[in-house]
């Protein structure tokens, strides 16, 4: 399990999106992530570190806005 503080823009930089051009200005949706450069969303992200896809159940996110549940599409994590 990891954890990502999203108030640490470090933290969430080390993940990016599984696309080749490796975004990292996703965020989380309803138990997903959506790349905002994408405009698409994915089940996995990529561990800019390792080169590990890991999937949404597997990274604890904390923060501010971390716990909120938020409905299908909205952003729940890193959205403004
Ligand atoms: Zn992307």
């Amino acid at each position: 399990m990891y954890r990502v503080d999203t108030s640490d823009p470090l933290q969430k930089w080390r993940w990016v999106c599984p696309s080749p051009k490796r975004h990292s200005n996703w965020r989380v949706t309803d138990g997903k992530f959506e790349c905002r450069s994408c405009g698409r969303t994915y089940d996995e992200l990529v561990n800019n570190e390792t080169g590990d896809r890991v999937a949404r159940d597997e990274i604890e996110f904390v923060g501010p806005d971390a716990d909120s549940k938020g409905q299908f599409g909205k952003p729940t994590v890193g959205g403004r």
